[in-house]
């Protein structure tokens, strides 16, 4: 048995009752074979791969907070951190019942690889809970981040483990986190990023996973020859990455005729109105059924369907799993060129296995999704520089960031001979940085 095949039937039995953090490996060391066997002496001497699937460490506590009927409820919170190689542990926190242990432990994983890719002095960490903020009122948002934080302050820092915003954590989540660690510690730190722009935010770090997502494909299309102008894009999700998505989709001369949240979706074959998705998302926090009670054309959809109109570019913007193997048989049967991961891991195994063998340029979530990190990183240097760079400066650095990142697989591609498997050869990138630091700091 060789050295994948072997941490991958201990995972397997070990950890059978995490399908995503197994998924995740599963991806991501299967695209290493070639690599890993150039050196696998080295590597098994080192345990480098029994080291990557493990984290450093995994904090699990209790989250008490009252309700406004005056209940006391109790939720669980997590920080995991995965990997500090190349830098202190970064990564969102999750707000959605779904969070456990499986889920976080795969986005922990996947962003250590990803912060490599951002070229960027940062190492991988996830964290989050299994409260519901739909429906609550500032208050419990506020009561619940409050008592999160009370526990999460022993376990972070600006040099140690630098927090950010991911589903159901936004501008509202972060201030009322960053409030209550500076209560806590007196001290004034880029201790979180994703922070609002009167309090040490960075410009552009709202838009970044959206627009990164958009100078990655414009990257990766132009060197096959392809452009974004006039192209027909389907995107899912109606949240941060997706929005921000849409509007630099529109900006670069695409046209874009979905979105979707969790109970619905949106065809609007006139081309999304972001100003009215906006109101909706941001400003009302409403369902889709809103939008499409205005926008005459629009049909609004119960359940999913995204991916079964007609597009030349899929970008998958709400959460993991959500476009499978039947999913892609009919991007491929509608001739789609192009499948960009806005959200993370958002494509099955399978999904992914038959985009590529039917020749779909597909970019994984861990290069596409990139650019909101990497602007985190640039606010925690402008944090401790003390200083704001311009809406301008931060947005060509993110851009050369994501046009890096599309090098950084290219190269790795023509490396090992990967062809037009962007999965390998972002793994790749990712992998080799990360082993080096690993290998040069001992065990
Ligand atoms: P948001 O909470 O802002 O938006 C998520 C969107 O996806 C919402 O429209 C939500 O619907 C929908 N959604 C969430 N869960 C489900 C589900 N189980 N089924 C169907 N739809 C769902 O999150 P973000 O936009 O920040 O994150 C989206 C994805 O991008 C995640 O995978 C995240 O990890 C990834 N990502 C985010 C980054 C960031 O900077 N924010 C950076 C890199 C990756 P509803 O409106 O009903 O809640």
């Amino acid at each position: 048995m060789n050295y994948i095949e072997d941490i991958l039937e201990k995972l397997q039995t070990k950890y059978a009752n995490e399908p995503e953090f197994l998924q995740a490996v599963k991806e991501v060391l299967a695209s290493l074979k070639d690599v890993i066997s150039k050196n696998e002496e080295l590597y098994r001497k080192n345990a480098i791969l029994e080291r990557l699937v493990s984290p450093d460490r995994i904090i699990s506590f209790r989250v008490p907070w009252y309700d406004d009927c005056g209940n006391l409820n109790i939720n669980m919170g997590y920080r995991i951190q995965w990997n500090n190689a190349i830098g202190p542990y970064k990564g969102g926190l999750r707000l959605h019942p779904t969070v456990n242990q499986s889920i976080l432990k795969f986005l922990a994983f996947e962003q250590t690889f990803k912060n490599s890719l951002t070229g960027l002095p940062i190492g991988g960490g996830k964290g989050g809970s299994d409260f519901e903020p739909k429906g609550k009122s500032d208050r419990e948002i506020m009561a619940f981040c409050q008592s999160f934080m009370l526990e999460l302050y022993k376990y972070i820092g600006p040099n140690v483990d630098v927090p950010a915003g991911d589903i159901g954590v936004g501008a509202r989540e972060i201030g009322y986190l960053y409030g209550q660690y500076k209560r806590i510690t007196n001290s004034y730190e880029g201790v979180l990023t994703g922070k609002g722009l009167t309090y040490g935010g960075s410009l552009i770090r709202k838009e970044a996973t959206g627009y990164g997502l958009l100078y990655i494909t414009d990257k990766m299309l132009k060197s096959n020859g392809l452009s974004l102008k006039d192209k027909t894009i389907c995107v899912s999700g109606a949240g941060n990455v997706a929005i921000y998505a849409i509007e630099k989709a529109i900006e670069l001369g695409a046209k874009v005729v979905t979105c979707s949240d969790s109970t619905g979706w949106i065809y609007d074959p006139d081309g999304i109105d972001l100003e009215l998705l906006k109101n909706v998302k941001e400003v009302k926090r409403a369902r889709l059924t809103e939008y499409a009670k205005i926008r005459e054309n629009s049909v609004y959809h119960e359940g999913k369907g995204v991916w079964s109109v007609k597009c030349d570019i899929a970008l998958p913007c709400a959460t993991q799993n959500e476009l499978l193997l039947d999913d892609a048989k009919m991007l491929v049967a509608n001739g789609c060129l192009a499948v960009c991961e806005g959200a993370n891991m958002p494509t099955s195994l399978e999904a992914t296995k038959y985009l590529q063998e039917n020749n779909v340029l597909f970019i994984p979530g861990k290069a596409a999704n990139a650019g909101g990190v990497a602007t985190s990183a640039l606010e925690m240097s402008q944090n401790s520089l003390r200083l704001s760079w311009t809406k301008e400066e931060v947005d060509e650095r993110l851009k050369t960031i994501m046009e890096n990142i599309f090098i950084q697989i290219e190269n790795a591609c023509q490396e090992y001979n990967l062809g037009k498997n962007y999965v390998s050869g972002a793994n790749t990138a990712a992998f080799l940085k990360v082993v080096d630091a690993m290998i040069s700091q001992g065990v």
